[in-house]
């Protein structure tokens, strides 16, 4: 403390209460002087109101802590060197003003003389679902969500038509409260219980919003969402949330992308893969094919022997770029598929070209059914 101990007045002068006084007493009688003396307030010198409001708030930390406040009423002054106290003759007014806003009920000190700041309405979110058609092309979808929009009613205020709110009691109109340990270093400022941060009360309540001076609206809107968009990003819709305090102070709706599987296609950023199955004939001789895109058909051609798993590339088959860059390619897996049936002159056929190749072949395989008659009726497989 700055001060000489001697210097000081008593504290229970200083509050103006009685020694035996209640602790609720000096919190009450704390303050209506504490406020008295709030340089908003003060009618006379602003320096002087300081020095007395940092008066006030030593005397009240003294005497809002028992112990504290025991040992002043068995020693003095004296009583409390050594023990843990602020020094408020070196913090601004503001500062000790919010140390205190519990008692105050306001966190004005911040903004001392004004309105609680205007509060801006909540994001809202909602998804919209799209097929890889619509990343390609891009799309406009219409989009229905809930939101909250002013009370036609009240325009907002909660009030019954022809009445006015009024400051609220808790935060004496400031939207903001501090909870600090009297003694204690820290203290964090939240929005008033009471009043939920508008700084208001309300004494009659609009009918038609409950008081809240907002109500639940359906509402429709079409955005525009751009070719090439991927799966899980969000389009940012300025302006479309809940209301805050003013139409102006809208929130933002947050449209989350979702795009479907696709049949035929798997993404791979702005390139699209595509799974084309050939006959080995066409692989190993060529072939012109026609294959999907997603703008339609398209002939690709095959050259001779291709194998299975190689990619082909379309240019420019792909998608879009969400970001404006180039667009993506189609990806075409070739899968070689091997015939599982063949006719007996397909058989023929392979087998004399497997002749060519001097590759080893299994021999002509029975049928299932000719080895059960063969099993049944005589032949090769007859059981002895
Ligand atoms: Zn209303
Ligand atoms: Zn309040």
């Amino acid at each position: 403390m700055a001060q000489m101990a001697s210097d000081k007045r008593d504290y229970y002068e200083v509050i103006g209460v009685q020694r035996t006084a209640t602790a609720v007493e000096i919190k009450k009688a704390y303050r209506a002087r504490a406020l008295e003396c709030h340089p908003d307030r003060a009618k006379g010198d602003k320096k002087e109101a300081e020095a007395q409001f940092k008066e006030l708030a030593e005397a009240y930390e003294v005497l809002s802590d028992a112990d504290k406040r025991a040992r002043y009423d068995r020693f003095g002054h004296e009583g409390l060197r050594g023990v843990g106290m602020h020094d408020f003759s070196h913090m601004g007014f503001d500062d000790i003003f919010s140390m205190f806003e519990d008692i105050f009920g306001g966190g004005g000190a911040r903004r001392r003389g004004g309105q609680p700041r205007a509060r801006r309405g909540y994001d809202l979110e909602t998804t919209v679902e799209l097929t890889l058609e619509d990343v390609a092309a891009g799309v406009t979808k219409d989009i229905e969500f809930t939101r909250l929009d002013l009370c036609e009613t009240c325009k907002g205020n909660g009030c019954k038509p022809g009445s006015k709110p009024s400051a609220c009691r808790t935060c004496g109109g400031y939207g903001q409260v501090a909870r600090s340990s009297f003694g204690g270093m820290f203290q964090a400022v939240t929005t008033c219980p009471a009043c939920g941060g508008a700084g208001k009360s309300i004494d009659a309540p609009c009918a038609d919003c409950g008081g809240r001076g907002r109500q639940s609206h359906d509402h429709a809107i079409s955005v525009k969402i751009p070719a090439g968009v991927e799966d899980g990003m969000s389009i940012r819709i300025a302006g479309e949330g809940d209301v805050g305090d003013s139409e102006m102070l809208r929130g933002d709706l947050f449209c989350h992308v979702r795009v479907g599987e696709h049949d035929l296609f798997q993404r791979h950023g702005s390139d699209l893969l595509l799974e084309m199955p050939i006959s080995f004939t066409q692989a190993a001789l060529g072939a012109k094919i026609e294959i999907p895109t997603l703008s339609g058909p398209e002939t690709v051609t095959i050259k001779p022997g291709v194998q299975s798993g190689e990619l082909l590339q379309v240019s420019r088959a792909g998608l879009p770029d969400v970001r404006g860059g180039k667009r993506g390619h189609l990806m075409v897996r070739v899968i070689v598929e091997t015939p599982a049936k063949l006719t007996r002159r397909q058989e023929e056929l392979l087998r004399e070209f497997a002749q060519t190749e001097d590759k080893a072949v299994l021999p002509h395989r029975k049928g299932f059914l000719d080895k059960i008659r063969d099993y049944l009726g005589g032949g090769d497989g007859k059981k002895e």
